[in-house]
């Protein structure tokens, strides 16, 4: 695809070999993100970063980036603070807000409502999260990340086995991760939910078409005793229609060291898109993992900047151009 330009919207507008470069542009960001060189070529841009749901690490890691090719970033978070809450429409905020900016990302809790918005934007639209739809941005750095650490294990993408678990109903990154899955050949993917979260049956026959070994289970022990990867994801609270809703499928998952130690198998890698519901009565992914060198959420985290600095190149087509902007750091690096 030609990214210049391009909203991106949905992991469906991919091929591989986009996907294939979108990671290598990623990799050439390695020397900015830890802190080694710093480039400008950014340098005047602006991002509008429109946060209508709750976000930390989408929101600050997609600034971060923008910041990091040497642009600046604008922030609206929430309905209340915005003009929304006077009723305006998306396509008014979109035809404003596209005047400020030279990219713009986008969270807002209905299904399609980002990609209506980049209808009526002037500029690129990324979108960071559209209800439980898609949340392609993270589906990227889930696959670099798992693409990474087979590497370090001496395994290549080809034949992976993942066990994807919790709430697949209403959780948009394991949606995109299936619709990116789907673009490759030759894998095994477990999906572990109650029944009444189960993975959308066109995901699953997504992956079906696409050649992969899909299975479909409430069982948890069993399926992540044969896995490369146990990806596991929260109850969608605010999905729900009520808390205690939600509440009735907490800890129905749990993963913790015991469980890991006695039904894991020993380099089985785990990972979470995060926030993970740390209160105890959560239960989902216990901070009793942390020692564990294969919790690789952090990893993800951090992968997550390259991700988002390959696809802001990319669109704003500045690709060639990072490293003749670029010098030194001057200050001291911890990294
Ligand atoms: N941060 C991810 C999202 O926005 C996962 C989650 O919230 O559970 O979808």
């Amino acid at each position: 695809m030609d990214f210049t330009g391009a909203h991106i919207l949905s992991i469906d507008q991919f091929e591989q070999p986009d996907i294939e470069r979108i990671f290598r542009v990623a990799d050439a960001m390695e020397p900015y993100a830890s802190r080694r060189r710093v480039t400008r070529v950014l340098e005047g841009a602006i991002l509008g970063n429109m946060f209508f749901e709750p976000s930390t690490r989408t929101r600050v890691s997609f600034g971060c980036a923008f910041n990091l090719l040497g642009g600046e970033v604008r922030e609206t978070t929430g309905f209340e603070s915005s003009a929304i809450a006077k009723g305006e429409s998306l396509y008014d905020t979109a035809r404003v807000l596209s005047g400020y900016s030279d990219v713009i990302c986008m969270r807002h809790p209905q299904n399609g409502s980002v990609a209506e918005f980049a209808e009526a934007s002037r500029v690129p639209v990324i979108n960071g999260g559209d209800g439980s739809n898609e949340h392609p941005s993270q589906a990227l750095l889930d696959l670099y990340t798992i693409r990474k650490e087979l590497a370090a294990k001496g395994k290549g993408l080809n034949g992976l086995r993942i066990a994807m678990i919790g709430d697949l109903k209403h959780g948009r990154t394991v949606h995109s991760l299936c619709r990116l899955l789907a673009l490759y050949q030759n894998l095994q993917v477990t999906l572990v939910s109650p029944t009444e979260l189960a993975m959308p049956e066109y995901l699953v026959e997504l992956m079906r078409k696409a050649g992969h070994q899909v299975q479909v289970t409430d069982e948890l022990t069993a399926s992540i005793s044969k896995v490369d990867i146990a990806y596991s994801t929260r109850i969608q609270e605010e999905r729900f229609t009520s808390k205690q809703e939600a509440d009735l499928y907490r800890g129905r998952f749990r993963l913790n060291q015991q469980i890991y130690t006695q039904f894991c198998e020993p380099n089985t890698v785990i990972m979470h898109p995060l926030p993970r519901d740390s209160r105890a009565e959560a239960n989902e992914l216990d901070n009793d993992l942390n020692a564990n060198p294969n919790l690789a959420i952090f990893r993800q985290t951090d992968n997550g900047i390259l991700v988002r600095m390959a696809l802001f190149a990319l669109v704003l087509d500045v690709v060639d151009l990072v490293d003749k902007h670029a010098r030194e750091v001057r200050w001291h690096s911890s990294r």
